[in-house]
């Protein structure tokens, strides 16, 4: 027996579990697939202090499970699992989970993004202890530290600026002589003092044990090594839109992001919607996914209210 819903929402960050609390709390039948990474990116940080609401700050799994108990509170039922196929083509919409299919009348698609890192084993190691992704996140554990930022874009500097309010030091680190971020970018950067910039280097290892205590750099072009010593790496090289489900059905800009109408979270196709980073290429943020979130139920709502209409 096939189950069907009203909004079916696929991903649970800050997103899917809003739109599910919206959802749910207007009475509409409600399911969440919560995929791969049950709670999205917040899990993987400590401590959220910037969402409002938590004066002495809370833990990034706490914060998310609560808003799982919320959904589920108001009837929404989640489920951990991962989305296998789509097609959204025909009403009812269908979603699979290996042979299992649900039927919804409307989709809220909340996949997230993850960050891009650069694939090593130490990196791998050290996440949390030192390497991150997230200036906005962890830059404040980093108060009069030494910090290696990598990455030769808009982030890099941007996170590079704002690491310079806590570390002592930072040191930004391209692979190639060429920077890709705005010229307006770089010159702020220049002329920051407390940050240095190294072109043409390559992050060979990340050192230490309990925790970062350093990386080893190659030359790009010699491949000659050095070491820099350093109390946090942070990471940014991109993120990567989680889309790659959707390709054949919905537009993605270049860097696979999908794309919605200005101002709201309409994808083209009427009755789905798409919330929080997985369309965001600008504020990547758990407050600012949550506002998405709110936003895309409350468009679902109005969509299956204007079909039922019509159908009368
Ligand atoms: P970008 O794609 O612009 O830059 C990514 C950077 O990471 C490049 O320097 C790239 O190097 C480097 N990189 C990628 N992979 C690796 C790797 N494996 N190892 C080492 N370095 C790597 O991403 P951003 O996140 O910086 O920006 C995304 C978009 O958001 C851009 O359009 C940007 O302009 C915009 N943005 C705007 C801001 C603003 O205006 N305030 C702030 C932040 C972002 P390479 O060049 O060699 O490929």
């Amino acid at each position: 027996m096939v189950e069907n819903f009203d909004v079916l929402i696929i991903g649970s960050g800050p997103a899917g579990f809003t739109a599910a609390i919206y959802a749910s709390r207007a009475s509409l039948t409600t399911l969440v697939l919560e995929g791969e990474q049950p709670g999205g990116q917040l899990t993987t940080t400590t401590e959220v202090e910037n969402f409002p609401g938590f004066p002495e700050g809370i833990q990034g799994p706490q914060l998310m499970n609560n808003m799982r108990e919320q959904a589920k509170r108001f009837g929404a039922q989640t489920k951990f699992e991962h989305v296998t196929k789509v097609d959204f083509s025909n009403t009812p919409f269908k979603v699979w989970v290996g042979d299992t299919l649900y039927e919804s009348k409307s989709i809220i698609i909340s996949t997230g993004a993850r960050a891009r890192y650069l694939g090593l084993p130490s990196e791998e190691r050290l996440k949390g202890k030192g390497v991150s992704a997230c200036a906005t996140c962890d830059g404040f554990f980093f108060k009069d530290k030494e910090i290696i930022v990598v990455g030769g874009g808009d982030s890099a500097m941007e996170e590079a600026n704002f690491l310079t309010r806590f570390a002592s030091k930072v040191t930004l680190i391209n692979r190639t002589e060429n920077f890709r971020a705005s010229p307006i970018m770089l010159e702020r950067i220049k002329k920051n003092e407390k940050i240095i910039l190294i072109a043409n280097k390559q992050i060979a290892e990340v050192l230490g044990e309990e925790k970062v205590t350093g990386v080893r750099l190659k030359d790009s072009t010699s491949g000659e090594e050095s070491e820099l010593s350093a109390d946090g790496m942070f990471l940014a090289i991109g993120h990567v839109p989680n889309t790659e489900l959707f390709k054949e059905m919905l537009d993605r800009d270049k860097a696979g992001y999908l794309q919605t109408v200005p101002g709201t979270t309409k994808t083209q196709i009427e009755g789905v919607f798409a919330a929080g980073d997985v369309q965001d290429t600008v504020y990547r943020q758990g407050i600012t996914a949550a506002g998405t979130g709110c936003m895309a139920a409350l468009e679902a709502q109005k969509y299956l209210e204007h079909k039922e209409h019509e159908a009368r």
